[in-house]
């Protein structure tokens, strides 16, 4: 099956459905993030916020996000399965945590042999 986003090949475990759309997981995550920057919540004010205090790094960043930080950092890749399971996170707490993340610059998207890990965004490699 293909995205109805970018065209590319997906394979239906890797799959999203969004409002009766399929989409890979890069258009599905930036989907995502549009929802999330229309909420009061929303990832901009975060990074604003982080801007204004010139935090750099991981400062700034509540515990859990941080603890998440450090986790991707000390396993060089995860899933994000691993890092749900492992702070006992909700799918769609998962999403909010890793869209801040991915969104300071901390995290990143990582793919390798047809599996998405998240890795340090620092670490070299191809954007998945
Ligand atoms: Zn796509």
């Amino acid at each position: 099956m293909k995205c109805n986003r970018c065209g590319r090949e997906v394979q239906e475990c890797d799959s999203y459905t969004h409002r009766g759309e399929t989409l890979c997981e890069d258009c599905y995550l930036d989907i995502r993030l549009e929802v999330k920057a229309c909420d009061p919540w929303a990832v901009y004010s975060a990074s604003r916020f982080r801007e204004s205090r010139d935090l750099k790094g991981s400062e700034g960043l509540n515990e859990l996000q941080k603890a998440i930080y450090d986790f991707v950092k000390s396993k060089g890749k995860v899933t994000r399965q691993e890092v749900m399971e492992s702070f006992m996170l909700s799918e769609q707490e998962m999403q909010r945590q890793l869209a801040i993340l991915r969104h300071c610059e901390l995290v990143k998207g990582y793919k390798e042999d047809g599996k998405v890990y998240l890795v340090p965004f620092s670490q070299e490699g191809i954007l998945a």
